[in-house]
């Protein structure tokens, strides 16, 4: 089984300022590779070699001086014994002249460089796959560098990290025994140093997810966009929302103007930004914990757990701008969705959804996720589906007579629909009342 363990590090002056230094070179030294990449890329892509032009020299380059590698420009595309290298080794080759040329790139621990191009060589890979097309970061979105398995080493609750040193760590929970150390991140947050490592423990198997005879509970789970709840379950409980981003939302307001009437660029303003960064990483920090909580108490809950498939992004766009004849603007509703827009991004429902889906892997569940075309206007016991019979908060089936709260209505009918989607009989399956502790 893996497993990741979070602790926060307690490094001194001296080592808080080094690893500070290597986040900064590391993602100067990514982007640079970053850019390499593409390059090679859009050479490749380019209609004849003939007319390809370099971006940086603005030469045009004849097939003949044109790179053999389809992959990187940097290093060696070769390797000693004639076989091609692919685009991380070549880039990695070139790391020697790096640091001759940069020597202080030399105070940077060499297997932590090339896990640098590894990340990058991810981004492609992900890209190759399907996903976005990697990009530049900001020194703000660069926060983090990893070592590879079998260089750190922990002693009781001290850490070695090779070329920082050993360094105290708050060991907020022990680390499992008989565990084999993989990978080790170390992350910049606003309070400090965390340091997130790896565990494998290959005494315990993976958890394989249960089977589909065995399934005996199902639970839906309607996300709805109401102040007081985050969760409408199908047994008929509610999770509540405790809205953290809105609590301290005037707090937070109060520290942004502390920062925006202060001198630029002073050590005033440097520290005023940094108390805001602290208050927004309080709220992430509280966020998370209670959707930690709430993942468990479903995964407890149930065998399979059915969420919609929801498109955020869609929900939280912005209103078509309306004009009359002259072109002037009308009304067309954005002020009134801002608060709704607010609350929505305050819930994060995609993060409290990939935590859910976590748990129930790691404690082998089924998670699934359905269309939720409609599931708020069909009667979750005769599958009448008509726009009338929801008013706002209740619902009352026009059909079968069936009153019921619109959200359980709702979770009830994703719920079917996961059944469906697995292929089992439900009848017994629903309306899930099993007790269950308070987190
Ligand atoms: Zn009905």
């Amino acid at each position: 089984m893996i497993v990741t363990h979070k602790y926060k590090l307690n490094p001194s002056e001296s080592q808080e300022q080094k690893m500070r230094d290597w986040i900064s070179m590391l993602s100067s030294h990514y982007n640079y590779c970053l850019r390499d990449r593409i390059e090679a890329y859009e050479e490749v892509k380019a209609p004849r070699l003939g007319e390809y032009c370099d971006l940086r020299t603005r030469d045009s380059r004849t097939p003949l001086t044109c790179s053999i590698s389809k992959n990187s420009n940097l290093g060696e595309p070769f390797k000693n014994n004639g076989k091609k290298r692919n685009a991380y080794e070549q880039q990695s080759s070139e790391l020697p002249s790096l640091k001759k040329s940069h020597p202080w790139y030399k105070t940077i621990h060499s297997t932590v460089l090339q896990q640098n191009l590894r990340r990058l060589d991810k981004a492609f890979q992900n890209f190759f796959d399907g996903r976005g097309y990697p990009k530049f970061k900001k020194r703000h979105q660069f926060k983090s560098f990893t070592y590879p398995p079998n260089q750190v080493k922990v002693e009781g609750n001290k850490i070695y990290l090779p070329s920082i040193g050993w360094m105290r760590m708050h060991l907020s929970r022990p680390l499992r025994e008989r565990f084999e150390m993989r990978s080790v991140t170390i992350r910049q947050k606003a309070d400090g140093f965390y340091v997130a490592i790896q565990l494998e423990d290959k005494t315990i198997p993976q958890t394989l997810p249960i089977d589909l005879a065995q399934v005996k509970t199902v639970l839906g789970v309607d996300c709805g966009a109401r102040p007081h709840k985050l969760l409408a379950l199908s047994n008929g409980e509610n999770i509540a929302n405790p809205q953290y981003e809105k609590k301290l939302a005037k707090r937070k307001t109060l520290r942004q103007r502390r920062c925006s009437r202060k001198k630029r660029g002073s050590n005033n303003q440097r520290q005023a930004f940094k108390e805001l960064a602290r208050l927004d990483q309080k709220i992430v920090n509280q966020r998370e914990d209670y959707q930690w909580k709430v993942a468990h108490k479903l995964n407890r809950i149930a065998d399979v757990i059915v969420m919609e498939d929801l498109n955020i992004q869609g929900m939280i766009r912005k209103c078509k701008p309306k004009q009359d004849e002259k072109g002037h603007y009308l009304k067309n509703g954005q002020s009134a969705k801002k608060a709704l827009n607010r609350l929505i991004r305050d819930c994060s429902w995609s993060e409290l959804k990939d935590k859910i889906r976590y748990c129930a892997e790691k404690f082998g569940r089924i998670f699934l996720e359905v269309n939720p075309k409609y599931s708020s206007q069909t009667c979750s016991h005769c599958g009448f589906k008509d726009k009338k019979n929801r008013h706002k908060e209740s619902f009352l089936c026009l059909n079968c007579g069936t009153p019921a709260d619109a959200d359980t209505n709702a979770s009830i009918t994703l719920a079917k629909r996961g059944v469906e989607k697995l292929g089992i009989s439900l009848d017994t399956l629903l309306g899930v009342t099993q007790e269950c502790d308070p987190f």
